[in-house]
């Protein structure tokens, strides 16, 4: 997922300029509306979280079942719904780690990484990459990144000989 993150304020600062026509408190009130639904757990009716930019526009739905497009390119996301994800639960967030302890991995969203709770997939063990140490760190994050999927691809795949 890689959206634009940005807050409610600058999101409608950029969405008035662009839609004039639009009410400054009744775009808020959606906003707030879509946000506090994310919060609350309710997903689109496929099961993905819902998109709360799109949400507040539209009624609640995730950004594929909104737009058709399958990956979000430089979309704006409000940052508060993507920082209180729920998997993120439990981790340090970057910007509460004081500047001078800031060390290790973060995720996109700016979530802690501890490398050993990220399990090694199956496809890993007849892997090349999995014995070459300058791999370590880009494969652990590959693992990271498609923890919560069912299947695990890898364009870094090298079978064993
Ligand atoms: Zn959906």
């Amino acid at each position: 997922m890689s959206f634009t993150l940005i807050s409610i304020d600058n999101y409608i600062e950029e969405h008035l300029k662009n839609n004039p026509e639009e009410n400054e408190i009744d775009l808020r009130e959606r906003l707030n509306t879509a946000l506090a639904d994310y919060r609350a757990g309710i997903k689109c009716s496929c099961g993905n979280d819902i998109w709360v930019v799109g949400s507040a526009s539209v009624g609640n739905a995730c950004y594929t079942c909104i737009t058709g497009d399958s990956y979000p390119d430089d979309v704006y996301e409000i940052e508060s719904a993507v920082v209180r994800r729920k998997d993120a639960r439990g981790r340090r967030h970057i910007d509460d780690i004081p500047r001078d302890k800031i060390a290790g991995f973060f995720d996109d969203d700016g979530y802690e990484v501890t490398p050993s709770s990220v399990v090694k997939a199956p496809l890993c063990i007849t892997c090349q990459r999995d014995y070459d140490k300058d791999y370590m760190i880009s494969c652990m994050m590959t693992r990271f990144d498609q923890q919560n999927e069912l299947i695990f691809t890898c364009n870094d795949y090298l079978k064993l000989n």
